[in-house]
């Protein structure tokens, strides 16, 4: 190891999200070279943007936007349309959010990183998570060298070890908890807060920062936005890469009280998010209704999926309020080595699903690929 390197990082094994890059073909030996891979492995929308959107993109790149200079670092007419749509999208009719609720990140993976910078860095705190759950949180605090304490969720309903939550919050110390993160819905498991876990959350005191990744907000149109105006010490992280359709341009959001958000301003970099980022979310706001209008058909889908898998001995299938579905193998398939033979043979025939918790989270992807996933399921089950 270079000897000028953080000793810590050593062991930091990094993010590997599609290990074939956009087009998942890492290794020809064991993915099928076939023309349409069905990635269905990082919960991305199975539906490009429409040609016409495309299509002012392209205009807006070519008629208005200037590449020899820096982009607006302030993003304060996008940050006017995301409190428009977050006021809209919470059924807040007083809009309690404004410009200064919102700050706006190259994806929400960067705010997830500002947040930790504003609160933990330096030895000033630690944070919590209920495994399993969304991976950046540990690996971005491990890049910042802040301690992460873990505790476990319920293996039925995935709702999180309260009581274990509470004594770590107690038992914590130098650095003690300063943030705890949840996903609401919880990645990989599908399952939105409980009305439990909520309170929990809403007993903590104004210095523990309560982060609520709500990245498949518009499949669950489940959200605490309403409550973060009597709540200072709450953030809620929303993405554009998922019901928006836009994970290649990066746009993620926190909604927090305006002094949090000018402090997480202070840690970004200034000019975070390019210009045709920005262009591409203000055209994704302004055509929200449009771009949105697919989420019945993907909910339809994950009923008809969880329905078809169910119906399989082999799965133990959850509920889902988002747009993937977790399963575990039981009985006598429930082996990690049934589950890694699964894996890589569907993979092989051009199906790509995240292995973890020793599951699969599959993302719903367009009926086509529902059916295939389906249909070698079942073919390699047989
Ligand atoms: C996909 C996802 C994100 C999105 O991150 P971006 O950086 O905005 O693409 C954030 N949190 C969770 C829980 C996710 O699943």
């Amino acid at each position: 190891m270079l000897p000028f390197l953080r000793s810590d990082l050593a062991q930091l094994v990094a993010y590997t999200p599609h290990p074939g890059g956009a087009s998942g073909h890492e290794d020809s030996s064991t993915t099928a070279s076939l023309a349409a891979i069905d990635r269905l492995d990082t919960n991305e929308s199975p539906f490009d943007l429409p040609p016409a959107l495309k299509q002012k993109l392209a205009w807006s790149y070519q008629q208005e936007l200037e590449a020899n200079r820096y982009p607006d670092g302030s993003h304060i007419q996008l940050k006017e349309a995301i409190a428009t749509y977050a006021n809209e999208s919470a059924g807040l009719t007083t809009a309690p959010i404004t410009r200064d609720h919102i700050s706006i990140g190259n994806g929400s993976d960067e705010l997830i990183r500002s947040v930790l910078i504003a609160t933990c860095l330096g030895g000033e705190g630690a944070i919590l998570v209920a495994q399993p759950t969304f991976s950046m949180y540990a690996i971005l605090a491990q890049t910042l060298a802040i301690p992460v304490v873990k505790v476990g969720r319920s293996p039925d309903s995935f709702e999180t070890d309260l009581t274990a939550a509470q004594s770590a919050m107690a038992s914590t110390h130098n650095p003690a908890i300063r943030a705890v993160f949840v996903v609401h819905p919880n990645s990989p498991t599908g399952n939105p807060l409980t009305s439990a876990e909520l309170n929990w959350l809403r007993s903590l005191p104004d210095h523990v920062l309560v982060v609520i990744d709500e990245a498949y907000f518009e499949f669950s149109q489940t959200t605490v936005a309403g409550e973060l105006t009597q709540r200072p010490n709450w953030i809620v992280l929303r993405t554009f890469s998922k019901a928006f359709r836009l994970a290649a341009h990066r746009v993620g959001y926190a909604i927090a009280h305006p002094e949090l958000i000018a402090t997480l301003e202070k840690v970004r970099l200034p000019y975070n998010l390019p210009s045709t980022t920005q262009a591409a979310a203000a055209i994704a706001l302004a055509h929200r209704q449009e771009l949105l209008s697919t989420i019945p058909l993907l909910l339809a889908e994950r009923q008809h999926l969880t329905e078809q898998l169910m119906a399989i001995a082999a799965f133990k299938v959850w509920p889902s309020a988002a747009n993937f579905i977790f399963t575990q193998l039981q009985g006598s398939y429930g082996s990690e080595t049934t589950l890694d033979s699964l894996f890589q043979q569907l993979k092989a025939q051009g199906t790509l699903l995240r292995k973890i918790n020793s599951g699969f989270r599959i993302t719903i992807g367009a009926p086509e690929e529902n059916r295939r996933t389906l249909e070698r399921f079942k073919q390699v089950l047989h």
